[in-house]
């Protein structure tokens, strides 16, 4: 699979690089940094983008490069990453191939990206041996169910590469862990506001309009979680949020 590093900041990049962190420009990923840099005030952290064409890679660039812009420049830094014919390896997935979005009431099946989370902690983990580091941080939440979103998963993936970063038997150990894995959703919106992160550059929906849909299963799970939180939702969407069906699913929060 060709593919070439495309280096936004050289300088930045060629320093030190404590954590290396898988970055969408949604808010799992912000909230993810945020509570990286609070937590780890002597640590840099490394953002990497990955474009694989899937159909909102521009506006989760921009917004990315919008989410990162909030931090001090010399803690992060964020470059994007290009899967050239990623595309062609995954049929059928709306999100990468086009097609026919799912709304929240269809089934959200095309939404799959298969191996997507094997290849980008991959590419992140190459990237780290090269500079010293051996902390990969992707943004799973307790509300996802993919199994490479699991924490069985992230044992495993740390076990691969504790072995396949091997050279005669001689090696670091390797860190692959969600800084948001202990959290539901509502949780990551509480805490997103508690850093005061700009939470409405984040970019969660699924099409690739001028603003987020309101009506995919991404954006419905941005409303539903800012609900549960009891938190004004800031998010401009197209279509206003549907009330009676959060109401539901909230069990009545009014
Ligand atoms: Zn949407």
């Amino acid at each position: 699979m060709e593919a070439k590093w495309k280096l936004y900041h050289h300088q930045e990049i060629l320093r030190r690089m404590d954590t290396i962190l898988l970055f969408s420009g949604g808010m799992d990923s912000l909230v993810s940094a945020g509570l990286l840099l609070e937590k780890s005030p002597e640590k840099v952290v490394t953002c990497v983008f990955f474009d694989y064409d899937q159909h909102t890679a521009e506006i989760e660039w921009k917004r990315s490069q919008q989410c990162i812009a909030h931090f001090p420049p010399e803690r992060i830094t964020l470059i994007r990453r290009r899967l050239t014919d990623y595309k062609e390896y995954v049929k059928g997935v709306s999100i990468v191939g086009g097609g026919h979005i799912p709304t929240k009431d269809e089934d959200p099946e095309g939404y799959f990206v298969p191996g997507r989370n094997i290849i980008f902690l991959l590419y992140a983990a190459i990237l780290g041996y090269g500079h010293g580091c051996r902390e990969i941080a992707y943004s799973p939440h307790k509300w996802v169910h993919a199994g490479d979103c699991l924490p069985e998963f992230r044992e495993a993936i740390t076990q691969a590469f504790h072995w396949g970063f091997s050279m005669e038997r001689k090696t670091d150990p390797w860190l692959v862990w969600s800084p948001i894995g202990h959290l539901g959703k509502d949780e990551v919106v509480k805490e997103g506001t508690r850093l005061g992160l700009p939470l409405h550059l984040s970019w969660s929906c699924h099409d690739a309009l001028e603003e987020q849909c309101g009506v995919c299963h991404n954006c419905d799970e941005r409303q539903l979680a800012y609900r549960l939180a009891e938190i004004p939702d800031p998010t401009p969407y197209l279509n206003p949020p549907d009330v009676r069906r959060i109401h539901y699913r909230t069990g009545g929060l009014s």
